[in-house]
């Protein structure tokens, strides 16, 4: 039967002053579907009332702490209580609340990297299958369109065989030892308990390997890596680079770094086929450049039918036409709406649109987190070339 109302979303995570819980709350209320009904906010119960309260949220469905959410949603008949839990926490808390929400009958949207090790992965991967909830995984730059209009367009063979991908994620904001200042983004990501064995890895060398396996539909084997930390004290690399090798012989060069200055979010990808060429950069979305090797260079805007033409799932990302920015907001609530038409399709027992499952899963989270496996080995190993496990 159709669910003719909207999917009732909660938190945890996302309490005053927290970056991407904001984020959250503002792509998954972008197409309607979706309205926020409480949450477990903060890891401090004042701070998540405060923010119920910013939101103008009903009182009630502020919990002191998320088992406490997970007992009380439950008590609500179906309807009024959270179809789904977004898990918007540091990285050392995803697991435990991923788990005990899938297990009690949420289906889940989980910040990356998905968990702290690849033995957490692999139980998770378990319980998603067992409790069959839709799991979703926030790798948000696959939402873009034209990162969907590099996919199809490889996928088509455009570009030919791939030879080459050369993928980057600089940032500058860890430069200097702010965690000592106290700054909260900072402060946990440089600790080990909450954010992992890798620090820089884990952050954002993730988002650079799922963007690699996302638009060319390969899988990373293979790996000589080196992880720096600069910043003297700090516990965890602040800089990463690697070589890599794919899994059809292709060849490639990873890197990632928190201490290159004046760098933002410089997330930005090569890819090299036998018959051409495409790059795409995070700062400028809107556009995809392809590199046809007897022709002259081209640039993709999004919004023009001739990408809707090569690819319905960038038609389908695409809201504005042609010339209004869309970014990086606009790219998590394409994630978000797959997300949510899966959900409601599981909810209404019919079969999702094949559109609608394109949002990063479990998998995704399980590749992220045998990429730092394979990382971390191969950084403290003196053979270097370290091939990914099963
Ligand atoms: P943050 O420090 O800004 O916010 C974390 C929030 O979680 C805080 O409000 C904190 O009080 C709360 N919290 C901590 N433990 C909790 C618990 N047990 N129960 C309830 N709330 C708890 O961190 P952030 O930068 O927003 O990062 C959060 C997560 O999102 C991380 O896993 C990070 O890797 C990921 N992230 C992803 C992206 C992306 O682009 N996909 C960007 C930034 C961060």
């Amino acid at each position: 039967m159709a669910l003719n109302r909207k999917l009732k979303m909660a938190m945890v995570g996302g309490g005053p002053g927290a970056f991407i819980g904001d984020v959250h709350r503002k792509a998954s209320r972008m197409d309607g579907g979706i309205e926020l009904v409480g949450g477990a906010f903060d890891i401090d119960p004042r701070k998540s009332r405060r923010m119920a309260s910013t939101l103008y949220l009903n009182p009630k469905r502020c919990y002191g702490d998320y088992r406490e959410m997970i007992e009380k949603e439950l008590r609500l008949p179906e309807g009024e209580r959270a179809d789904f839990v977004t898990v918007c926490t540091p990285n050392n808390w995803h697991f435990p609340i991923a788990k005990d929400l899938l297990e009690a009958g949420f289906h889940v949207m989980c910040e990356k990297p998905m968990t702290i090790d690849t033995r957490q992965a692999r139980e998770l991967a378990k319980i998603v299958k067992k409790t069959r909830q839709v799991f979703g995984l926030m790798h948000n730059y696959t939402g873009y369109p034209m990162v969907k209009l590099a996919r199809d367009m490889v996928a088509k063979g455009i570009i030919g065989k791939i030879r080459k991908i050369v993928v980057q994620y600089p940032q500058g904001w860890l430069a200097t030892a702010i965690e000592r200042t106290g700054q909260q983004q900072a402060s946990w990501r440089t600790d080990p308990k909450q954010s992992g064995g890798s620090g820089c890895g884990g952050d954002i060398g993730t988002h650079a390997e799922n963007l690699s396996e996302y638009i060319t539909g390969l899988k990373i084997t293979e790996m000589c890596a080196e992880l720096t930390t600069f910043v003297k004290g700090r516990k965890l690399d602040d800089d990463v680079n690697c070589l890599v090798k794919f899994n059809n012989g292709a060849r490639g060069v990873l890197h990632a770094s928190q201490v290159s200055v004046g760098e933002e979010n410089n997330l930005a990808i090569w890819i090299y086929g036998e018959e051409g060429g495409l790059e795409w950069h995070q700062e400028y979305p809107n556009y995809l450049y392809f590199k046809p090797m007897n022709g002259p260079e081209q640039v993709y805007k999004r919004g023009n039918p001739y990408v809707g033409e090569i690819s319905a799932a960038a038609a389908r990302a695409t809201r504005l036409p042609s010339g209004h920015p869309e970014a990086f907001i606009e790219a998590m609530a394409n994630i978000y709406r797959n997300f949510a038409d899966t959900v409601r399709a599981r909810m209404e027992h019919v079969k999702p649109d094949p559109l609608a499952v394109d949002f990063p899963d479990v998998q995704d989270g399980l590749r992220g987190m045998l990429f730092l496996e394979t990382l971390l080995a191969s950084a403290s190993s003196k053979t270097k070339w370290t091939k990914f496990k099963k």
